[in-house]
């Protein structure tokens, strides 16, 4: 799946996230921030993903250490990503329920990926260290004007959804 598919998914379920929430429209942009963010985290374990290539003194190890799609696409690294994410925010004295919508959306934009991915042929090890891999795979992805559509798709949903938080 292409970085651009996994970001506009993210943006599309944060936004959905945000409007099934009720939040005012400050914590929906917030969740919409988180959402992006968080679509492009769990491929940090690819040094030429995205990400990866922006980072790569945090890609590379975690590439060698886990190799690509292990610990970072499984539900151990979503409920990681709350706790280190709630954990900074106490230590740095940032109010909690004013940041909430923010670490909420990175959550709810990492999962999205891993929904992404699980319906590559690939899938993913979601209960990881367990190697069981999950996998529904769209063969409708493996046509190449699919997922240029899906995105175009997904951002005018995103837009729909947002305008109804308003
Ligand atoms: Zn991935």
């Amino acid at each position: 799946m292409m970085v651009a598919t996994h970001v506009a998914f993210g943006a599309f379920c944060a936004v959905g996230a945000a409007l099934l929430l009720h939040v005012p429209p400050l914590a929906a942009g917030l969740l919409l921030l988180g959402g992006v963010a968080g679509s492009l985290l769990p491929d940090l374990d690819h040094p030429k993903s995205w990400l990866g290539r922006r980072l790569p003194w945090i890609s590379r190890p975690i590439a060698y250490l886990f190799g690509h799609r292990g610990i970072t696409h499984s539900l151990f690294a979503v409920a990681g990503i709350f706790y280190v994410c709630t954990a900074c925010l106490h230590e740095w004295g940032i109010n909690l329920g004013q940041a909430m919508p923010l670490v909420l959306g990175l959550c709810v934009g990492y999962a999205s990926h891993l929904v992404g991915d699980w319906l590559t042929p690939a899938g993913i090890p979601l209960l990881w260290p367990i190697r069981i891999r999950f996998r529904a795979p769209l063969m409708l992805f493996s046509l190449p004007f699919m997922e240029p559509l899906a995105v175009t798709g997904l951002w005018f949903g995103a837009g729909f959804l947002m305008s109804k938080t308003f």
